[in-house]
């Protein structure tokens, strides 16, 4: 049997691994294919493909874009993108200043609270692509003004947090039209953690074809609904550990793998989308 992890970062976002190290930890866990999922950056995937044809480990070529919503985030994963399209790229590039932007604006109003935090502490941290609040908390704990990452989430920068400030507003359509019109296939990330399965027919309307079932996450009861809820609507059902690095506490490549299959599903399906929207 050949296994699969479909859902993976690098430092290129918000994980501590290079795509080298996440390459090498996948063979180590006897893992026949990867797929690289920073948020908003695709720099990851070129070193990563190049580490991987060495050692014998499939790289595909994915994204996860955030959808904010007054009540929730709503993650979107890409599968077997277009990486190289320019019209995706450029996209991805406004989004990344507007995270720039956005560490400004949370630096600021952590000082409103007395917590002094250099920026550049925090862009030097996330000098590789999408800087985000990990790399935020990060700085956080070090200059000692929290305990640990969870704590600066949930006192400061957590989504209802008091200093929190969200992201470039992306629609749900955005996202899907995104990663179809490079090829790609939009799959709902761990979709439990949304906390809103009432979204999922209104994303499926907007050209959704798969759904994160299987996910660190994800208990087993969320497993059993969100498999029935693939069955309902037609969705290609996924499944990857989300690995961050060592910013979870520990590396979890591997931990959560789905059957090869699935990567033979998702290849078909973006076969078919390239031929239906581009
Ligand atoms: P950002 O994209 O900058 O909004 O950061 C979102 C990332 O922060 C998520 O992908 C997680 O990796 C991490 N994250 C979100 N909420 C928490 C939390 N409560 N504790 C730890 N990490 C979190
Ligand atoms: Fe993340
Ligand atoms: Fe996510
Ligand atoms: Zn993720």
């Amino acid at each position: 049997m050949k296994y699969a992890d479909l859902h993976v970062h690098t430092f290129y976002s918000d994980s501590t691994f290079s795509p080298e190290e996440v390459v090498s930890l996948a063979k180590d866990m006897a893992l026949a294919a990867i797929a690289i999922c920073d948020h908003d950056c695709t720099d990851g995937i070129d070193p990563a493909k190049e580490a991987g044809e060495k050692i014998g480990v499939e790289v595909i070529p994915s994204i996860e874009l955030t959808v904010e919503k007054p009540d929730t985030e709503v993650h979107i994963l890409g599968y077997f993108i277009d990486w190289k399209d320019k019209s995706f790229q450029d996209k991805l590039k406004e989004v990344r200043l507007f995270r720039i932007e956005r560490i400004y604006k949370m630096v600021e109003k952590l000082k409103a609270v007395n917590i002094d935090i250099d920026p550049n502490e925090v862009f030097k941290l996330a000098s590789k692509g999408a800087v985000g609040r990990p790399h935020l908390a990060r700085v956080m704990v070090k200059a000692g003004k929290v305990k640990d990452m969870r704590q600066a989430f949930e006192k400061y920068i957590g989504f209802s947090g008091p200093c929190y400030v969200p992201k470039l507003k992306l629609s749900s359509k955005d996202a899907m039209d995104m990663v179809l019109k490079a090829g790609g296939v939009p799959v709902l990330a761990h979709s439990s953690l949304m906390r809103k399965d009432e979204y999922i027919p209104k994303l499926v309307s907007y050209g959704l074809k798969g759904i994160e079932v299987y996910h660190t996450e994800h208990n087993a009861s969320a497993v059993r609904r969100y498999e029935a809820m693939a069955k309902e609507y037609g969705l290609v059902m996924t499944g990857g550990s989300d690995c961050h690095g060592m910013n979870k506490g520990r590396a979890l490549i591997g931990t959560v793998r789905v059957p090869y299959d699935m990567v033979d599903a998702l290849r078909k399906e973006s076969e078919r989308i390239r031929l239906e929207y581009r």
